[in-house]
This record gives C-alpha cells, structure tokens and sequence, in this order.
C-alpha cells in the first residue's frame, strides 16, 4: 500500500469535480488499515473514507488522508434451504454483487440493480430504488472505529436505517470505515414491481424472474438516467420531502395535479416534480446545468466546482418560494 500525497480525485467522483486530496491510499488488508490510522494519527490528519464517489460533492483541495477500501472477497458464512447470508467486502461493486447474486440464485436485491458505487457505501444511505431499500436485506456490518482503530459490528437493527438515512450519516458520520456488510438474501424469488415502470412492464410481459427484473431495472435507468461517463453527476440531487398529512393537504389544493405517496410518517412529495414544475428541466446554473430527463439530477457540463452548490442552493430557493418546502440535499458533502 501507497500513501500518496497531493493525489488527483477526478476520476474518483461521479460528478467528475477536480479535486486533489492531501493524501490518498487504496487500503485492502487489516494491515493497511493500521498503517493509514498510524500514518493519520503521527501526521495529525484527518481521515476520509471514499467508496465509489458516486454520492459525494467534493471541494477543490481535501485536507486529510482519503482511504478507498478496495478489498473485494465474498463469502458464504450461513446457508439454509431458505436463504443464505454472504459477507461481502466493502470494495466489491454494487452492481457487480446484484448479478453474482442473481448468478448464485439468492434473491432480494434485484430493483437496485445499475445502483453505482460500491458495497461498502450501501448502508451508508441505506440505498433504495423501485420500492426496495438495501435494509431489508442486511443482516449486519463490519467496520473500524477510525479515532481507536477498534473493530466493531452493528446489527441492522442498531444501524438506525431509514429513509435514505442511517447512524453512518448521523452519530457515525465521519467516524468508521466499514469494511463488510452482511445481507440474508431468499432462495425464494419475491419480485417486486409496484413502481410504475416495471408494474407496466409486468402486465405487459406477465411476472418477471428476478434476473429479467434487474435487467428491466437496468433498461429504465440507462433510458432515463444520465451515464455519469458521459454527463458527470451525482445520482438524485435532492431527497424526497415527507410532509405531515397537514401540510401535504393544504399544498394539494393548491397544486392538484402534485403526484404523492403516503407513507407510515406522512406523504412523499417526488422532489423531481416539484423543480421540474418551476421550469428547470435542462436549465443551466453557469457550469452546472438539471438533467433534461429527470429534475433531481445536476449534470457538470464541465469545470464546475463550487458551483454545484451554488446551483442546488438556488433550486431550493426557489422550491422554497413556490411550495413552502426545504429540500434536504442527498450527496455528501466531502472536504
Ligand atoms: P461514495 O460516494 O464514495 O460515498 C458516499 C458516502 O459514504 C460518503 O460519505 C463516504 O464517506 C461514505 N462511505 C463510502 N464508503 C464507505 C465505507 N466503506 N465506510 C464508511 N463510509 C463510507 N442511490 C440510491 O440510494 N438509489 C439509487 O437508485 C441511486 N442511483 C444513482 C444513480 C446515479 C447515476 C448516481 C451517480 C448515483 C446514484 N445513487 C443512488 C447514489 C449512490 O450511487 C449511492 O449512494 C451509493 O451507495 C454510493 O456509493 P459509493 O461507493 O459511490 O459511495
Ligand atoms: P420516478 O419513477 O420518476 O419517480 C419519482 C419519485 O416518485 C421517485 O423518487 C420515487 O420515490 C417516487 N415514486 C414513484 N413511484 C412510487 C411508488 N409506487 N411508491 C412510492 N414512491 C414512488 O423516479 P426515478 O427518478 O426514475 O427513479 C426510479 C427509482 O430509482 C427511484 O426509486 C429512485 O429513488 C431511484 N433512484 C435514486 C437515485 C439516487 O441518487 N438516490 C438516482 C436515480 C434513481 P423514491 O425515490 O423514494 O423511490
């Protein structure tokens, strides 16, 4: 392992921001850890974990030292007639796990198929798509604490997961290095296809097996989703509002036509409807511009750096302004 200063994270961001890190180093062992926490802990720095940079904002310069775990094992550790649970280093790709899961016939996670990043950040947002979220299916994750450089394993029910939320971005955040995650994954196949796109693909087709839906999953995003290769960006901009039943009927008289969702805690409002009813779909903010297709997307066209922000504050100004909502931005913020 390498610890290397002054490092180039371009091609380690989605959003394709140019950004260096004071030192960078790919970690795949117990014994690379140690050296980055010594390194850390001698040089009075920070340190920072990347995974795929897929959900990050990164600034100009990142003061600290930048970790990417990259390890990459994945095993069996308990198997039923029912079900199995695998443990999966945090390196592994996530779009790669699905389809060896897919592979091995364990079912559970095929609607977040084409999710970018890696394993190890799944928990992080407690990632989700097509009515599935990646807390159904982990049964536990590995991790160091970064300050003591003890291991630690949290269960999921101590992991506080929630919507696009977890302990890992709140008491957590900034303070471990997950280095596995656990899933339990069903030998029974359970298809889910209550989102719109894959509901009238099913009543088109009849049921899909689990690996046609991950392959439909893939098929609606590549048609609707920008290639981070070819239109830099972070993923959905924005998380979704939850308003309280109050709120959510006050602003479906004013806005009728609003699409919601009830939930257990209220009514989720489609943050991309409500800025793409302000007219922004494909609207530039300087380098920055929103995705032509889906509202909730900002695209780098190119050399944006701060302005990334600049152009998210603007929109929440203006979603603010319009509907009395604040939106709650999605990407981490990394510096
Ligand atoms: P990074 O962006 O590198 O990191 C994200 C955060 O997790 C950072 O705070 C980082 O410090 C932390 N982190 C990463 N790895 C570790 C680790 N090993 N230990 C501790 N902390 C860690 N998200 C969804 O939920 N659903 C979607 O459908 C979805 N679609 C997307 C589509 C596109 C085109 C893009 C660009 C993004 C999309 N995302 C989606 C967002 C993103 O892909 C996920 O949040 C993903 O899990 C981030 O993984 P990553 O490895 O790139 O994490
Ligand atoms: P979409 O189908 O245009 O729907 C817009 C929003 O409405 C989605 O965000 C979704 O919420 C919500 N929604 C739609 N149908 C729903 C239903 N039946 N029940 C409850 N909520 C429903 O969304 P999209 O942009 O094409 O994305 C499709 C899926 O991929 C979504 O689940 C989305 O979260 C996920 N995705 C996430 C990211 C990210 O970076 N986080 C990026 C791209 C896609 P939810 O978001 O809560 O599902």
């Amino acid at each position: 392992m390498n610890i290397l200063p002054q490092y180039s994270l371009l091609e380690f961001n989605t959003l394709a921001v140019t950004a260096v890190a004071e030192y960078f180093a790919q970690v795949s062992s117990d014994q690379d850890i140690v050296e980055c926490l010594e390194f850390s802990k001698k040089n009075k720095l920070a340190v920072k974990v990347l995974g795929g940079g897929s959900n990050v904002v990164m600034s100009k310069f990142i003061p600290g030292l930048v970790v990417q775990f990259c390890a990459q094992d994945c095993n069996v550790i308990k198997e039923t007639e029912q079900s199995v649970v695998v443990r999966v280093e945090a390196g592994f790709n996530w779009h790669d796990f699905v389809l060896y899961c897919l592979s091995q016939n364990w079912y559970g996670i095929e609607n977040l198929a084409y999710i970018p990043g890696h394993v190890g950040a799944a928990p992080v947002q407690n990632i989700g798509a097509y009515g599935v979220e990646v807390k159904d299916c982990i049964q536990a994750v590995n991790g160091v604490y970064l300050e003591s450089g003890q291991d630690f394993t949290l269960l999921a029910h101590e992991c506080d997961f929630a919507y696009r939320e977890s302990c890992f971005k709140q008491a957590l955040d900034g303070k471990v290095l997950i280095t596995s995650v656990e899933f339990l994954l069903s030998k029974t196949p359970d298809v889910q296809v209550s989102y719109a796109p894959l509901n009238q693909m099913s009543a088109e087709k009849g049921l899909p097996t689990p690996g046609e839906l991950a392959q439909w999953v893939v098929d609606v995003r590549q048609a609707k989703l920008p290639d981070p290769k070819v239109l830099p960006n972070a993923g959905s901009f924005f998380k979704n509002p939850v308003v309280s039943i109050v709120e959510f009927n006050k602003l479906i008289e004013r806005f009728p036509s609003m699409p919601n969702y009830p939930q257990k805690n209220g009514v989720k409002l489609p943050a991309g409807w409500l800025i793409d009813q302000l007219g922004y779909k494909g609207k530039a903010f300087g380098p920055v511009s929103v995705h032509k297709l889906q509202a909730l997307v900002l695209i780098n066209q190119g050399g944006a750096g701060k302005d990334v922000i600049s152009a998210a504050n603007q929109i929440c100004k203006a979603v603010q302004e319009r509907y009395g909502l604040v939106l709650e931005q999605e990407p981490r913020i990394f510096n």
